[in-house]
């Protein structure tokens, strides 16, 4: 098994390569099929169909976008947490999309790259709904692990013996410095999923959002991780974290709460 990390539209994407194929972390932006294809081709020397499997660790738009394309192009099947739909479900759902799309192109112009197409499917509909614990389909070295906080239905996966972790947004890397995901909505479940990362021993971390990280320690990145979750917010995550309440999953429980106590 070999890791390639391909340098997608706003994040970085990787592939386990198998001589019994490809497996995809994570869904991508809808920007990166063409990059996909030609790294399949060009670099490995691969037919695109060779991708059996996407893992979509979360349905933002940068991590959700170029798997259903992959799969109506390719037959790519997808892995999905099993309440991932849900997430943009409904009108404010629709509305949260939307939100999610725009914020995700304002981080291209900011990285000053040049501007493509962001919209993704609002519904992934995965070949494979997945729980903490699962090993991957075709892939079983791959466990899945459930780490919400980010959103409600974030996971990551991890490679056992090879002590290979890819933690989706969980943590954000830039200039070295570690920073938590944008929003963390869910801060109990956040911290949760930390201890639960923390406990696997990872030894090389990939990470979407900056460079992969190679570690004798990752309880200590982890223990840094869980420093910066009980920081105030400062002004950009408390503005983010308004325009990221919409989803269902989010206001729902809320309501239900307030409701029936
Ligand atoms: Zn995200």
């Amino acid at each position: 098994m070999k890791i390639h990390t391909i340098k997608g539209y706003i994040n970085n994407l990787f592939i386990a390569e198998y001589d019994h194929g490809l497996l995809l972390l994570d869904g991508a932006s809808p920007a990166d099929l063409p990059v996909i294809e030609k790294f399949c081709l060009d670099t490995l020397k691969r037919p695109v169909s060779d991708i059996k499997l996407a893992v979509v660790t979360h349905m933002h738009p940068d991590h959700s976008g170029a798997a259903p394309l992959l799969r109506k192009k390719y037959g790519t099947r997808i892995a999905a947490y099993k309440n991932i739909d849900q997430w943009y479900k409904g009108p404010s759902g629709w509305l949260q999309h939307i939100l999610d799309c725009l914020m995700a192109q304002i981080v291209a112009v900011r990285q000053e790259t040049k501007i493509h197409k962001v919209f993704s499917q609002r519904i992934t509909r995965p070949d494979f709904l997945v729980d903490g614990g699962d090993l991957l389909p075709g892939f079983p070295e791959w466990k899945v692990v459930y780490t919400p906080g980010h959103t409600a239905h974030d996971i990551a996966v991890f490679h056992a013996e090879k002590r290979i972790l890819y933690c989706g947004d969980s943590i954000i890397v830039v200039k070295n410095r570690f920073y938590l995901p944008l929003p963390v909505i869910f801060k109990n479940k956040m911290r949760h999923s930390y201890k639960e990362l923390a406990s696997l021993g990872a030894s090389t971390i990939l990470i979407p959002h900056g460079n992969t990280i190679h570690t004798e320690d990752s309880r200590e990145i982890f223990k840094e991780m869980l420093a910066l979750l009980e920081e105030p917010p400062n002004r950009l995550r408390r503005r983010v974290h308004y325009f990221s309440v919409w989803s269902p999953d989010i206001w729902k429980p809320t309501v239900r709460r307030l409701l029936f106590g």
